[in-house]
């Protein structure tokens, strides 16, 4: 997969959504349904200290009976958020969260946020690639075929 991280965010846009350290887990949570997405950066100002996602609320949340209203996202989030930048691949993307066993990964340009690469997207960008190669071959043989 030669498709760059640039590639994907200038079909899906390069908006994140955040949250301060301080915020409690149920308004992460809200922020996560009301954006239909499955997780959020933790923001201290510009700085990206953190990351919070549905398994994190599964997991350090629910299991343990904690309360999402008491709860800060500060105390349950990921610190040291693994990032990318632009010019990596899809498939540097897929062996990192193969590796690491999660599905989000920051875009990082020149110390800026600049979007989020999610699992979903390495998906459509496979599918993306696979159609645009059996296209080019039907071509190919369609091409052969008429001379
Ligand atoms: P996920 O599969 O993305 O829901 O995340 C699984 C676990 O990895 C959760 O504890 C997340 O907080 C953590 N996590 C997700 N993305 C990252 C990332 N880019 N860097 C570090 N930890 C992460």
């Amino acid at each position: 997969m030669s498709t760059t991280v640039q590639q994907v965010l200038d079909k899906k846009g390069s908006g994140t959504h955040a949250v301060p350290p301080t915020a409690t887990v149920m308004e992460g949570l809200e922020l996560m349904a009301t954006h239909d997405i499955g997780a959020v950066l933790v923001k201290d100002g510009e700085r990206l200290v953190g990351i919070f996602t549905e398994r994190d609320y599964a997991r350090k949340v629910a299991i343990k009976g904690l309360s999402s209203k008491d709860a800060t996202i500060g105390e349950l989030m990921t610190p040291n958020v693994c990032t990318i930048t632009p010019s990596h691949t899809i498939d540097d993307v897929m062996s990192i969260m193969t590796q690491n066993r999660f599905r989000h990964l920051p875009v990082v340009d020149h110390g800026k946020i600049t979007g989020i690469i999610t699992i979903g997207d390495v998906v459509k960008s496979v599918i993306a690639e696979h159609e645009a190669t059996i296209q080019q071959l039907s071509s190919y043989i369609a091409g052969d075929i008429a001379t």
